[in-house]
């Protein structure tokens, strides 16, 4: 570690890293990391029973009950969002992707590799899609097949209302996915209120897990159509699902230590009270944060009601003495890593409310923030 530039005070978490407060990779608990201290074959029973554990709880986390099966895939959340698009929408489909920010921009991109016809209704970085918008694109093309929405758009930390859209799709007749990658664990996604034939997340972000695989969750009726859709076998969630139905395995190597990392951080999860366990941390989190960053005068990008509590997009301070790149290396070194920004609507940086942090990370990093502004001799953190 760059012990130079560290300062005395370095705040530091058990295993002596880092906290990170980013939307991923993130802080995970040290039992989590302890958990992939094993090396077990991809035929080894105890580790079939795992791997249909850790997909048996995160069915039950949508309250899927039968209707759902759990598809684990390897990779980073982008593989899981690019398998259920090319599983789920046929070759002859339209898919409508809502966009409000990166995320939903990459979903279109994965559309022109593949081939699959799409059209984009998009709104601005720190709008909330809009379900009006969907019900006339929708009355007005009857072609569309699929709609996809971002669940929270980690752009720039808005919430979108996939229920009101999922209501929207539903008496259209067309069908629903969902990217819940950065809310999955923390914000609801309930089968029994929202009809859609998949949603993905990933084994890092809200549930505490390591990071290197996804998973979808999807509409068992609905995926059973899917045989023959996907341009990219490693990326067939049929074949995936239908293959680890029949054997209980993978069909390529399995991401062993991930797995065992991630069934440690269901059971944290669900020992934290679900959903509204993890979901109230985070909004504890992100109010102290936003509380704590508008004492110092700082702007943030969004009104509290479309606020995720996942992350905080802050408006870059106008005062030419905030000098992001010294800002964020000061508190790196004080062990407080945050995110740069990646909007278009306003020069930003964000700041991430989930991971393994509580209130005394979350108090901590503010500290640190009100350090390096003094450091920095800035006065002022009011936007341009
Ligand atoms: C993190 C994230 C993804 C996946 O990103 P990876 O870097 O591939 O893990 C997809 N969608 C959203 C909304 C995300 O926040």
């Amino acid at each position: 570690m760059d012990t130079a530039a560290t300062p005395t005070n370095r705040a530091l978490s058990p295993t002596g890293d880092p906290f990170l407060l980013t939307p991923g990779p993130l802080t995970t608990s040290p039992t989590v990391k302890q958990a992939m201290l094993h090396d077990l074959g991809s035929r080894d029973k105890r580790f079939i029973a795992i791997n249909a554990r850790v997909r048996a709880r995160l069915v039950d986390i949508i309250h899927g009950g039968e209707d759902y099966a759990c598809v684990p895939l390897q990779g980073s959340g982008t593989f899981s969002v690019e398998a259920m698009i090319g599983t789920f929408v046929p070759r002859d489909g339209k898919l409508l992707v809502l966009v409000n920010g990166a995320y939903g921009t990459r979903i279109v991109k994965m559309c022109a590799y593949y081939g699959r016809a799409c059209v984009a209704e998009e709104t601005p970085e720190n709008i909330p899609c809009d379900p009006e918008a969907v019900d006339r694109r929708l009355a007005a093309d009857p072609a569309i097949t699929h709609v996809v929405v971002v669940h929270c758009e980690t752009t720039s930390g808005v919430l979108n209302p996939i229920a009101e859209i999922g209501a929207v799709v539903a008496r259209h007749g067309r069908r629903y996915l969902i990217d819940s990658m950065s809310a999955f664990g923390a914000l609801e996604v309930d089968a029994r209120a929202i009809t859609f034939d998949a949603v993905v997340a990933s084994s890092n972000k809200c549930l505490e897990g390591a990071p290197g695989m996804g998973f979808c969750i999807a509409r068992k009726s609905a995926l059973a159509e899917c045989q023959g859709n996907a341009p990219s076998l490693s990326l067939d969630l049929h074949d995936q699902w239908a293959a680890m139905e029949k054997t209980g395995q993978w069909r390529f190597t399995p991401p062993v230590h991930c797995i065992l990392a991630f069934d440690q951080a269901i059971e944290e999860f669900l020992a934290e009270g679900g959903v509204s366990g993890r979901g109230g941390r985070y909004r504890a989190n992100c109010k102290l944060l936003v509380d704590g960053l508008r004492a110092m005068g700082f702007e943030t990008l969004l009104d509290d009601a479309i606020q995720a509590p996942i992350i905080v997009t802050v408006k870059m301070p106008a005062d030419p003495r905030f000098d992001f790149p010294a800002f964020y290396d000061r508190l790196s070194a004080t062990g407080y890593v945050i995110y740069p920004g990646k909007l278009t609507v306003a020069e930003s940086f964000r700041i991430g409310c989930i991971g393994r942090l509580g209130a005394t990370e979350m108090n901590g990093a503010l500290a640190a923030i009100r350090e390096t502004l003094a450091e920095l001799g800035v006065t002022n953190c009011a936007p341009g």
